[in-house]
C-alpha cells in the first residue's frame, strides 16, 4: 500500500508547493511539472498527487488512466502531440528508477534515438 503522502519524497514536497515549482498542468489527482534535468527540448514528468512508489504499486485503474490522459494533454500543450514524442515510465532498480514517486516522462521537440537503452 501507498500513504498519501511521504514526508522523504521530493515529488511529494513539488506537488504539495514545497519550492514553488511551475505546473505545467494540474487536476484533482495529477500534476506535470518541467524536468529539472531535461533530456530533450520538451520534458515534462506527469505524477499522481498521492505518493505511489511506482506502476508496480499502482492498483487505480481510474487514476491511471487520469495520468494518461495528462500525459496526451501536456503533449499537446506543449505542441509536440503532431510532431512526436515518448512517455516513459521507469519502475525499479533495473530501469533506474531514480525517484520513488510513480512519474511519466513526457519527452519531445527533437529526434529521439532509437530504443530503450
Ligand atoms: P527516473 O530516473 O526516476 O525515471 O526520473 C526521475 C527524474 O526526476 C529525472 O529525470 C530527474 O532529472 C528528475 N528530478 C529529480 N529531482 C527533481 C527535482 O527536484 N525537480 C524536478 N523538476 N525534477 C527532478
Ligand atoms: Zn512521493
Amino acid at each position: 500500500m501507498s500513504a498519501a503522502f511521504d514526508e522523504t519524497c521530493i515529488f511529494c514536497k513539488i506537488g504539495r508547493g514545497d519550492f514553488g515549482t511551475e505546473f505545467v498542468s494540474e487536476s484533482d489527482r495529477c500534476l506535470a511539472f518541467r524536468d529539472i534535468d531535461p533530456k530533450a527540448p520538451v520534458h515534462v514528468l506527469i505524477i499522481p498527487r498521492d505518493h505511489v512508489r511506482s506502476l508496480a504499486d499502482l492498483n487505480d485503474p481510474d487514476l491511471a488512466a487520469d495520468l494518461l490522459h495528462m500525459c496526451g494533454e501536456v503533449a499537446r500543450r506543449e505542441h509536440v502531440d503532431q510532431s512526436g514524442y515518448r512517455v516513459i515510465s521507469n519502475a525499479g532498480e533495473d530501469a533506474r528508477q531514480s525517484v520513488d514517486h510513480l512519474h511519466f516522462h513526457v519527452i519531445g521537440g527533437r529526434q529521439l534515438g532509437i530504443g530503450v537503452e
